[in-house]
């Protein structure tokens, strides 16, 4: 079997939807085939701030959600045709209904108590995903193409991190292979969601549809993994900021896991996980160009002879500069640092110390800068107070860029390029971290320089 999603982007109205749905058709006739679809461009984003507006108490949030309930079921009615919408399909249009008299009815109790908890969020994002496939469905329907709409939150278990729950493996391949067993057409599957053992929904976190469909490939043993999106592959760099950025056409699972988790939002992070647990290769198609080769990600692939494969970089970066005199030779400082900070929940991406030992810099999101600060003035007090740490340092407006290829293993002199390259642009970089693994290297630069650099190190290395 093989596993196609489509992101936000592929689905973003009507017409992208029969797009999808040509694509899906023509696919099935050759192989057996599952489909992961993600919520509508944009719903998401709706649906938290639908959340967002009704936490405050705020009544537009009735205006909101009436846009998002307009956008589904006209999108349902523009495809099925309100003949078939009225008779074959009426049980999908009733479930799309209900589904969005339930939406409204969550919104207005966290209006009464004022109050969104991450749970009740993760609820509320699942209504995309959620209606998006109800509507797919029943339009793959229409037009002849056997398609049974699946719920993953009853199928993928997880535990209760809401926003980004941890998938429980075992169970969740277990429930899927056992729900697949039975499906005779082809599944139409809610990207995003799962739900933990009470049966609570939950969400993978932001973009998570690309793990859903590694997910249900791995469960299934499907062959192939297809992420269909709105460019042609993975690219060398965010084709956003980088014009020159080209589609790589073969790339490891390293590092895709690598770009991906410092930015290029092509591709979720965990997608890695499950696939090359199976070996199961991943390929990145274009939904508006079918014909281009996209990107295979894949254990063994060709090689290609450039010293790094590429670049991304992540925004709304703080650094905290740990520093201190006091810190010299005096053990266990860092780990109080760091377990303080992962008692509070704060994520730290990457971390620099400076081999005099005066200093340790840690990064993380701007997001969670102000706890971080906080915990670590209460949890290192007796340390402050005894000057063995003069003060924590932070500054905001920042952004991580991160050099990335399985080439730079053991090839010296890539990091002297790299930072006699931005020495020449007059960059100034604030932090350096190389992985272990020598297929990173990660630095912290003003955010304003953020275009600049990209560009700067992609002319070095990547023309
Ligand atoms: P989807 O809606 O299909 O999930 P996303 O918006 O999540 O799509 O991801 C696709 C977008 O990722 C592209 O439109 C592109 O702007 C952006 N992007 C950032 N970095 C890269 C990269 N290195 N390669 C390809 N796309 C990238
Ligand atoms: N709809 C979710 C999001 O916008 C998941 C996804 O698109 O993959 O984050
Ligand atoms: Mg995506």
């Amino acid at each position: 079997m093989k596993v196609m999603k489509f992101g936000g982007s592929s689905v973003k109205d009507a017409e992208h939807i029969r797009k999808v749905a040509s694509i899906i058709k023509a696919e099935s006739e050759k192989t057996a085939v599952a489909v992961v679809l993600s919520a509508m461009k944009g719903i998401t984003d709706s649906l938290i701030n639908c959340a967002e507006l009704a936490e405050k108490g705020d009544e537009c949030f009735t205006s909101e959600v009436s846009k998002v309930a307009e956008k589904e079921k006209s999108t349902f009615i523009e495809l099925v045709g309100k003949e078939k919408t009225q008779k074959e399909e009426a049980g999908a249009f009733e479930s799309l209904e209900s589904m969005l008299r339930d939406l409204k009815e969550i919104l207005l109790g966290v209006k009464m108590v004022k109050e969104c908890s991450p749970r009740s969020l993760d609820l509320i994002m699942s209504f995309g995903e959620r209606m998006n496939n109800t509507v797919a469905a029943a339009y793959m329907r229409s037009i002849g193409i056997d398609a049974e709409y699946v719920d993953t939150s009853k199928l993928i278990l997880t535990d209760s991190s809401y926003g980004e729950a941890k998938v429980r493996y075992k169970e969740s391949y277990q429930n899927i292979k056992k729900h697949f067993s039975s499906v005779d057409g082809i599944p139409v599957i809610t990207g995003f969601i799962g739900a933990n053992e009470d049966r609570v929904i939950t969400t993978l976190g932001r973009n998570g549809s690309d793990f859903t469909a590694s997910i249900i490939a791995a469960a299934t043993e499907s062959s192939v993994i297809e992420i269909w999106t709105d460019v042609d592959g993975v690219l060398s760099a965010d084709p956003r900021c980088v014009k020159n950025a080209y589609v790589i056409p073969e790339i490891s699972y390293q590092e895709a896991s690598e770009l991906s988790y410092f930015g290029a939002e092509v591709i979720h992070p965990y997608t890695m996980i499950p696939a090359l647990d199976k070996d199961i290769p991943i390929i990145i198609k274009n939904t508006m160009n079918p014909p281009a080769p996209g990107t295979v990600i894949a254990r063994n692939i060709q090689k290609h002879n450039r010293p790094i494969t590429g670049i991304a970089s992540i925004k709304n970066i703080a650094l905290i500069n740990v520093e201190g005199n006091g810190m010299i030779g005096t053990p266990g400082i860092a780990s109080k640092v760091f377990g303080a900070l992962a008692d509070a929940g704060v994520n730290v991406i990457m971390i620099s110390q400076a081999s005099s030992e005066h200093s340790i810099s840690l990064v993380i999101r701007e997001i969670q800068a102000k706890k971080a600060l906080d915990t670590l003035n209460l949890e290192l007090k007796k340390e402050l107070d005894s000057k063995r740490i003069e003060k924590f340092f932070i500054r905001d407006n920042l952004e991580i860029v991160s050099v990335i290829g399985d080439n730079m293993v053991g090839t010296p002199g890539i990091a002297g390029r790299i930072f006699s390259a931005l020495g020449n642009a007059g960059i100034n970089v604030l932090s350096i971290a190389q992985g272990s693994s020598e297929r990173n290297i990660s630095f912290v630069i003003d955010r304003n320089y953020r275009d600049k650099v990209l560009n700067t190190v992609h002319d070095e290395f990547l023309v």
